[in-house]
């Protein structure tokens, strides 16, 4: 983002505006939280700012403030839409692509609004008119901090939106130890903290509401994990009866992935969860290291992300998904065992 981008963008906010702040479909921590402390920071502002959802979020983000106020374009299809078109600015939070909304794909496409992006995934679509885009930035919501530090109002970070930023770092970076946490992430959390963000409440909120249920599908996941020490790989499979079996709900395998690569030598981690629903195996991939799960995922399973965190899908039955995986591993043998 240039600085002639930012002084437009200071004019445009100038005067109130009618805004639409969108994250993309699944809405995880950093989705979240990014797009309300923006929304936050812009009624702040006397800007008419709606936050619009693809669909719904796991309940541990349904404590943050300003989640009354956000909508849901599957369910509030009517009311979502005529906000998007009479927007005069589409703020794009936490995704690269239009089609990673699901079914707002289309009116979002069709919109005539200024569009702003924030994003931190690689290979991003060209639609938008400002894009504040940067791979290398640990989560969308420290890119809400940057921005909002461009436009020169950190003195308007107030506690809600420390919250927000809070939640959407600490989600996206493990809580702090991923690679692309920096000195600088740090730095920005402590202000946070300074600003009102109460960091014991949110790892609460977060991290202990747990379900018994949600407690035993881990099990359930763990027992099926399953170890290729030739490919440095781990991975696990959740069906759609082990799913029911422990009443699942949204969110409850987040993170589940990651003990894969809590494995000594293990530098590539995969889980297959099938959705009988919607007919596919929704796959996360995590890596250690150069290994980028965002070009595997990108040349095998129809999705991507970030080098060491990426998602995709399988439209193959799960047995013969987790098959197709094992087979492709072989050609990537080098790049898992290069360090
Ligand atoms: P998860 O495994 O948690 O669904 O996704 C891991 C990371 O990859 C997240 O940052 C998520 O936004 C991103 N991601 C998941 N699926 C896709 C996809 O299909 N395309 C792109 N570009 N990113 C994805
Ligand atoms: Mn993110």
């Amino acid at each position: 983002m240039t600085k002639e981008d930012i002084k437009n963008i200071k004019q445009l906010l100038a005067t109130p505006k009618n805004i639409v702040i969108v994250p993309h479909k699944n809405p995880d921590g950093d989705a979240i939280g990014s797009t309300l402390a923006l929304y936050h920071y812009l009624i702040k502002d006397k800007h008419n700012a709606t936050v619009i959802v693809p669909n719904d979020y796991p309940n541990f983000l349904k404590w943050i403030p300003g989640n009354d106020h956000i909508l849901k374009h599957d369910s509030q299809t009517e009311t979502c839409e005529t906000l998007i078109k009479s927007a005069d600015i589409i703020f794009t939070l936490d995704f690269n692509a239009f089609h990673r909304t699901g079914n707002m794909e289309s009116i979002l496409a069709e919109s005539k609004a200024l569009k702003i992006m924030i994003d931190h995934h690689q290979a991003p679509d060209d639609y938008a008119t400002y894009m504040f885009s940067d791979v290398r930035m640990s989560s969308t919501a420290e890119m809400v901090y940057h921005f909002i530090e461009m436009l020169g109002s950190t003195s308007r970070i107030d506690s809600n939106i420390a919250t927000c930023i809070y939640v959407g770092i600490m989600t996206d970076t493990g809580s702090f130890r991923f690679p692309l946490t920096t000195s600088k992430t740090h730095k920005i959390i402590a202000s946070l903290i300074e600003k009102g963000a109460n960091n014991a409440d949110i790892h609460n909120h977060i991290y202990d509401t747990n379900s018994y249920e949600k407690i035993q599908l881990l099990g359930c996941a763990l027992s099926n994990l399953k170890v290729l020490p030739e490919a440095r790989t781990a991975y696990i499979t959740l069906s759609q009866n082990e799913l029911n079996t422990f009443n699942y709900k949204k969110g409850d395998t987040e993170g589940v992935v990651n003990y894969g690569l809590s494995l000594k030598n293990i530098v590539f981690a995969a889980i297959f969860i099938e959705d009988k629903q919607e007919g596919i195996i929704k796959i996360s991939l995590r890596s250690k290291g150069n290994f980028s799960v965002n070009e595997f995922s990108r040349n095998h399973f129809n999705g991507g992300g970030h080098t060491n965190a990426a998602g995709g899908r399988s439209e193959l039955p799960l047995k013969t998904t987790v098959e197709k995986f094992i087979s492709i591993l072989p050609s990537y043998n080098k790049a898992l065992n290069n360090d």
